[in-house]
């Protein structure tokens, strides 16, 4: 099964979307780890970057965990099943369409920006995504592989048929295609295949890589979750960017900078462009 949406990963009401936590620059141990973190960085052509909800939680857009917002109105395990969406295709696009104006309305924040500018520096590789929001394109990065797919667009269940977001009305909902099927955004609901090519790619850039940033996910969705541990098979460094623990700490990531993703990868980028 694979899911849109996580499951299990701890107690949702660890942190909420919206009261982010201060990360205390100039503490020892942290100051080390971004140090360290700009130096991994900087020696390396093969940085990959492994992103989840957090790091789009500083845009607006709450990942599951976080208190208040979209998820508490809309259960996801209720709304983001393939079976809920075909029985009852107007009640989840009720959900849909709240989510696509609250993503259309999210702009990236320090982190996405950050990736783009590695990207640029020649420093990264690509960014593995598991998350729809397209942010990432938008902050300039051009090597992004949407392990979830994304709400840019959307297919026909009937005949196949793909429309840009854009040029589709949402007069009424469920919206249809010209052959009169309903259209369903290219996202992966639970119970949905991963896209192949998504999946061969980020098993490709994986096992390439030599360090990897893993950034704002519970890793707690298979098969997403085993990303990271490919690519510490094959011998990079795993660094986890998190506001607190997770799965992979402290046995898949070499070290944790614990902390909200945008202000983490903003002190980074000062650390290696000399800015601080
Ligand atoms: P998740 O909700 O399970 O976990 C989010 C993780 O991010 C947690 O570990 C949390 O501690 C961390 N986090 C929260 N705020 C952070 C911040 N400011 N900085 C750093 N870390 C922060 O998310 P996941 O692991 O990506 O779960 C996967 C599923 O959630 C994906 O399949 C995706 O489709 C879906 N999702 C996507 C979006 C989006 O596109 N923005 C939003 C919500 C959910």
């Amino acid at each position: 099964m694979v899911p849109l949406f996580p499951v299990g990963g701890g107690n949702p009401n660890t942190h909420s979307a919206f009261a982010i936590p201060h990360f205390k620059r100039g503490d020892i141990l942290t100051d080390n780890l971004i140090r360290k973190t700009a130096q991994a960085i900087s020696r390396s052509r093969k940085v990959v970057a492994f992103t989840g909800a957090g790091i789009s939680v500083e845009s607006g857009i709450p990942d599951f965990r976080g208190a208040g917002g979209l998820w508490e109105k809309f259960d996801p395990a209720e709304y983001a099943t393939i079976e809920a969406f075909l029985a009852n295709p107007q009640k989840v696009w009720a959900m849909l369409k709240e989510m696509g104006d609250l993503l259309e309305s999210s702009r990236p924040n320090a982190a996405h920006r950050s990736l783009a500018r590695l990207e640029e520096m020649g420093h990264l590789r690509s960014v593995i995504t598991q998350n729809i929001d397209h942010l990432h394109q938008e902050a300039g990065n051009k090597r992004v592989i949407e392990y979830h797919g994304s709400h840019k667009n959307l297919i026909c269940i009937q005949c196949g048929r793909r429309y840009p977001k854009e040029e589709v009305k949402f007069e009424s909902l469920p919206p249809r295609c010209a052959c009169s099927g309903v259209l369903k955004p290219t996202v992966v609901f639970f119970g949905e295949p991963i896209p192949w090519g998504a999946h061969l790619q980020a098993v490709e850039e994986a096992r390439n890589c030599e360090v990897m940033l893993v950034i704002g996910t519970s890793a707690v969705v298979s098969p997403a979750c085993d990303i990271p541990v490919l690519a510490k098979k094959a011998g990079a460094a795993i660094v986890e960017i998190n506001l607190e623990e997770t799965a992979l700490t402290g046995s898949v990531s070499d070290w944790i900078l614990k902390g909200p993703a945008g202000r983490i990868m903003q002190a980074v980028m000062d650390r290696m462009t000399g800015a601080e």
